[in-house]
């Protein structure tokens, strides 16, 4: 078998902070410190919920970006490629018009995981209605959607770095008390 070089979640970031996530990894203290700080999973469940969530939030800030036409967790998507999330703009021309179907695909780790990190993907992939690249417009849209954008990432990315090293999903549905995820 091939082996495929490890994704480094936390690329980009100073050496510093990332060999501090590293030492939490190593000495079993990462888990317990994002527990702390997240204790409860997200009850956004279904790609219903999720189609609400994100329609909610676009309808906040992004009021007239265009229809979104399909929303879903998606687990064809790697996290472990780094694809957290996807958009995408098929256009297609319908009679005398072009018409644009916008789709935004969430990595299905997302399912079960903090209020925040949901939030966090959610408003990165929303901003790309409106900002094609990661650019300083692109960033400054994330923080207006969600002020702690940054913060969140880099815990979000603390967490992928958690999973990456073997460590046990933190938010599992088991925890969640099963009257609230029931849905058909
Ligand atoms: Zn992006």
């Amino acid at each position: 078998m091939r082996q495929k070089p490890a994704p480094n979640y936390l690329s980009g970031y100073p050496a510093a902070l990332t060999a501090e996530v590293q030492r939490l990894i190593e000495g079993d203290l990462l888990a317990g410190l994002l527990l702390k700080k997240y204790p409860q999973a997200h009850t956004v469940r279904t790609d219903s919920a999720l189609q609400r969530y994100v329609q909610e939030l676009k309808a906040r800030y992004l009021r007239n970006a265009g229809q979104l036409s399909k929303v879903m967790f998606d687990s064809k998507l790697h996290v472990m490629r780094q694809a957290l999330g996807t958009h995408s703009r098929i256009s297609r021309v319908q009679g005398h018009k072009l018409k644009s179907k916008r789709e935004i695909h969430i990595a299905a780790v997302f399912r079960e995981t903090p209020p925040e990190f949901l939030r966090m993907i959610v408003v990165h992939e929303l901003a790309h209605l409106r900002e094609a690249a990661h650019d300083k417009a692109f960033y400054q849209l994330c923080r207006h959607m969600e002020p702690d954008y940054h913060q969140i990432e880099f815990d979000l990315r603390a967490y992928l770095s958690h999973l990456q090293a073997n460590g046990q999903p933190l938010w599992s549905a088991a925890t969640i008390d099963p009257a609230a995820t029931r849905s058909s």
